[in-house]
């Protein structure tokens, strides 16, 4: 946001890195006796970690300097994300990691799930058998029950019990909070912008750790400045800046280098279709299901993730964002060696250029700074094809 703009959410961590607010926010709550649990991946049901009234923990996963202590022990023609958790583990520096006290992991894809054994030993690391299949029938039995086995583990490792009604009540508290998210990226489809994708990264960050009750005052405060930015005629970017859609794989810390890319070259982006961004807002849990833990699982196997096929979701999804938030151009974010973003990306383009006809750029990239000079290239090649307006 330009200079001498009043940030959207005016508190103490205003500028800062998004992890020192929720680092904050998590040391508070330990310090109040709850246990914290660490999540790597946008299945982790928060609602029912948070029905066991426990503290979810995103896990480092972003940091180009923890790559080469992973590559000590995994390929190097691994995932980036894959590695850098690991060797955030591995050198032990990842504060998120320290705070928690076990760890939800999920079967995604395989190098995430080889990496887990490496780490089961070191805390209490429970793994969840993903449905891959996610419209068949039996997939919704499946995960069901991994979701109700995951209430077990959480009972028996921290020695608690986790009600139906507590689900149901964070269910609740889910839609509330998503609700008012979207209403937060709803300003992001005005013509002229008047929120950045940092504001937007910041608040989706800390909606993953964060209670509804303790997001709250932050979103309406936030919904309250935007208003006020629209009224007072503050925008982001210039009047007729290229809109652009960025979408494909988790961009976090240093990988959030291509979003800058793409302000430096003009460029403002309206969404950030990835579990980094807005898409672990864009469900809504059913309320008042015969089986919460039904309404759960229903809602997680819609997130539209590479992993899953058929991922025609992924499209239809896409189909609603371009039609709201109207992008001139879609990127398509892919770190290096992940097979089925990348793979997945030739459908996506097909989708966009012929239905949507938007211009379509697929980066494959990692965390170094090595690729900058080349991707800011193309960016701007991109966004040159776009028409004034
Ligand atoms: S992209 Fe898929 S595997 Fe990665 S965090 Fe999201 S849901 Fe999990
Ligand atoms: S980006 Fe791809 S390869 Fe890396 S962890 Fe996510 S799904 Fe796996």
């Amino acid at each position: 946001m330009k200079e001498g703009i009043e940030p959207l959410v005016n508190d103490e961590f205003a500028g800062e890195p998004p992890t020192k607010r929720c680092l904050a926010y998590l040391q508070t709550q330990r310090e109040k006796g709850k246990h914290v649990v660490g999540i790597y991946c946008g299945y982790a049901p928060m609602e029912v970690i948070r029905a066991a009234d426990m503290v979810p923990s995103v896990l480092c996963a972003f940091d180009d300097k923890t790559i080469a202590a992973g590559e000590e022990v995994l390929p190097a023609n691994l995932c980036p994300l894959i590695k850098s958790s690991y060797g955030f583990i591995k050198t032990d520096t990842c504060p998120f990691y320290a705070l928690s006290e076990a760890v939800i992991a999920e079967t995604t894809c395989d190098g995430k799930k080889k990496m887990f054994e490496l780490i089961a030993d070191i805390k209490p690391t429970h793994v969840m058998d993903l449905p891959q299949l996610p419209d068949q029938k039996e997939a919704q039995d499946n995960w069901t029950t991994m979701i109700r086995k995951l209430a077990g583990f959480l009972e028996t490792t921290f020695k608690t019990k986790i009600s139906d009604d507590r689900v149901e009540q964070e269910i609740k508290n889910a839609n509330l909070r998503n609700k008012l998210l979207n209403q937060v990226f709803d300003f992001a489809a005005l013509p002229s912008m008047p929120l950045t994708w940092q504001e937007v990264y910041d608040l989706t960050y800390f909606g993953q750790v964060a209670t509804t009750k303790d997001m709250l005052p932050i979103l309406e405060s936030a919904l309250a400045t935007l208003q006020k930015r629209v009224a007072d005629g503050v925008y982001h970017g210039e009047k007729d800046s290229p809109r652009v859609l960025v979408t494909g794989c988790p961009v976090g810390g240093d990988a959030t280098k291509i979003f800058k890319i793409i302000e430096a070259a003009g460029g403002v982006i309206v969404y950030l279709d990835s579990c980094t961004g807005m898409k672990a807002y864009a469900g809504h849990f059913e309320e008042g299901a015969p089986d919460p833990y039904r309404s759960v699982s229903r809602r997680y196997l819609e997130v539209p993730c590479s992993c899953m096929t058929p991922n025609d979701r992924r499209l239809s999804e896409l189909d609603i964002i371009i039609n709201k938030f109207r992008p001139d151009v879609i990127i398509d974010v892919v770190l290096h060696a992940c097979h089925s973003y990348n793979i997945e990306s030739s459908k996506v383009k097909t989708h966009v250029e012929t239905i949507h006809k938007k211009p379509f750029l697929r980066i494959e990239t990692d965390y170094s700074q090595s690729d900058v000079g080349q991707i800011r290239t193309r960016v701007e090649a991109l966004l040159e094809m776009v028409p004034k307006k």
